[in-house]
């Protein structure tokens, strides 16, 4: 895992996100997969390498809303679903287990969701002007 230190090393809030997201997967395998808290099974190997590819490409970088309230939900429908398996087995614990990592996360909760409307809209296809201005002649 240690291509993604480096990964997100000049954006402190991403690779906060990512070493909590961490955590949280490592306490989920260990109680799910019986993981040794540490390594993690391949399930949850490959959840976690998304997640990081996900934040690497987070549109809002440094100013990432949290996860949950984010209007862009960038997750494909089967990791969302693990990752909701995670929040909900885990979640709870957070505070008990990562108290800083569990306050700092409730910080970036109340932190203002950007706009989806300041993403740069995509590119379209220029089409031929169309023929409609002489429609009912
Ligand atoms: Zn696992």
């Amino acid at each position: 895992m240690e291509p993604e230190k480096a990964l997100f090393q000049q954006r402190p809030r991403l690779r906060r996100e990512f070493e909590t997201l961490r955590a949280m997967t490592r306490l989920y395998c260990r109680a799910r997969h019986g993981g040794d808290g540490k390594a993690l099974c391949p399930e949850c190997a490959r959840f976690l390498e998304y997640a990081a590819r996900r934040l690497d490409r987070c549109p809002f970088q440094e100013n990432k809303p949290a996860c949950a309230k984010c209007p862009i939900h960038c997750y494909s429908g089967e990791m969302w679903e693990q990752a909701r398996k995670i929040m909900r087995e885990v979640g709870p614990r957070m505070p008990w287990r990562h108290p800083i990592r569990a306050l700092r996360h409730f910080l970036d909760e109340l932190r203002p969701v950007p706009k989806v409307g300041a993403r740069p809209a995509p590119r379209r296809s220029k089409t031929e002007s169309s023929e409609s201005a002489n429609a009912s002649s």
